[in-house]
């Protein structure tokens, strides 16, 4: 080829991204390829944000149709893509009010100025959120202060104050952390970047029930669990449980960037111009995720992962029959990692991409799967067959 694009990037980029050696230059389903047209097999997604696998016909139709149409107006204006959207999610999730925007980060964000707000007004000034060890919410100053992580948060101090941290499911930490100056409770369904961390059944039933006595709001980061992903639309359908307000993104553009906020009635309290964005909800955008969703419920999607979820768990158990060294495999619907005894998932995510598949070392200890959720049992099996492969070549101990 002409150009060294692993070269190019290393001139030009801040090095904050850890970046596999391969450049992809195309995608099709679960499958892309790179510069060398070699295949891989996509366990990763973009991040969960893939959801109808790439370049679906409904998407790229969705990104055609409106990119001739309207792109853009500012949301100076009305615009018929957002109007049609923000009905379907809202209608969908029992929530009554949304707001668009373009990342997961600024999702969390909008929910945390929400929390703000509404302890100003309804709680006597209130501003505290309880948070969850292992939490992790974007890469915003706001969203980074709310972070579980400490490496995510330590090179950034000072940060928004307001943030107390708790260990994840546990119902009765959050009671203790709870006091006058507690407006809400921030946590995700499931951990998605913390490893795929699933809390007990009874753990958001108790938060719930906990926000209500104590007068807070619970608040739900679905970035990742959301829009199908754990086999239900939204994760905390699973707990019968109604969440105040929640953020969506990743898999809600399927590989465009969209995010949202939505709140119910009582605490969607931010007022003309208290809250806003150039191109978040811009028409583009829009089209393309009402095509995702219309897509993922029409076909039913959801009930789907959690059918596909059921093989890929008893795929992923036999694999840890088969070696000794998985000690734990954890998930639910079309997300799951598998926990190793020692720290060799990023070495495991390499081998694997040299047989081709493209799983990530969510933790140095798991490696994580996420695929689209039209992924098809018979690429469930290819997968875990690479890593059958990859697993016996570390316990052999094969070099790199
Ligand atoms: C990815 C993620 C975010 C951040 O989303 P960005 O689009 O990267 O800003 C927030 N919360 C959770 C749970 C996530 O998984």
């Amino acid at each position: 080829m002409s150009e060294n694009w692993i070269e190019l990037e290393k001139q030009y980029f801040l090095p904050v991204s850890k970046r596999l050696q391969v450049t992809l230059v195309r995608g099709e389903g679960t499958r892309v390829w790179d510069l060398e047209g070699r295949e891989y097999l996509d366990f990763v997604a973009g991040i969960a944000a893939v959801s109808l696998g790439h370049c679906h016909p409904e998407i790229v139709a969705a990104v055609e149709r409106q990119a001739r149409q309207l792109m853009h107006t500012s949301n100076y204006y009305y615009t018929i893509p957002q109007v049609k959207l923000a009905q379907l999610l809202c209608d969908n999730s029992g929530l009554d009010k949304i707001f668009f925007c373009n990342s997961g980060a600024e999702a969390v964000e909008g929910l945390i100025k929400l929390a703000r707000k509404w302890g100003k007004v309804k709680r006597d000034g209130a501003y505290e959120i309880i948070v969850a060890e292992n939490a992790f919410h974007g890469r915003t100053m706001a969203t980074v202060s709310a972070a579980g992580n400490e490496k995510y948060r330590a090179p950034f101090t000072p940060l928004l104050e307001g943030f107390v941290r708790v260990p994840f499911n546990d119902a009765e930490a959050i009671r203790k952390a709870t006091t006058g100056k507690t407006a809400a409770v921030l946590l995700e369904p499931v951990q998605g970047e913390g490893g795929v961390n699933l809390p007990d059944a009874d753990y958001l039933p108790q938060v719930r029930s906990w926000c209500d006595k104590a007068g807070i709001l619970l608040l739900l980061d679905e970035v990742q669990s959301g829009i199908g992903r754990t086999g239900k639309l939204f994760a905390f359908q699973h707990s019968g449980i109604e969440p105040d307000a929640i953020a969506v993104a990743k898999a809600l553009g399927g590989g465009f960037p969209i995010g949202a906020f939505i709140a119910r009635d009582h605490c969607a309290l931010l007022g003309p111009g208290e809250h806003g964005t150039t191109f978040g909800g811009n028409a583009l955008a829009c089209e393309v995720g009402y095509a995702v969703l219309k897509y993922i419920l029409d076909h039913d999607l959801p009930a789907q992962a959690a059918r596909r979820g059921e093989y890929m768990e008893r795929r992923l158990h036999s694999l840890a029959d088969r070696h000794p060294m998985v000690t734990e495999v954890r998930g639910k619907g079309l997300i799951w990692a598998v926990e190793l005894d020692s720290p060799v998932a990023e070495e495991a995510m390499g081998i694997a991409l040299g047989e081709g598949l493209l799983v990530n070392n969510v933790k140095p200890t798991a490696l994580r799967f996420i695929p689209p959720l039209t992924v098809t049992e018979e690429e469930i099996d290819r997968a875990v067959e690479i890593v059958d492969r990859v697993l016996s070549r570390l316990e052999a101990g094969t070099p790199k």
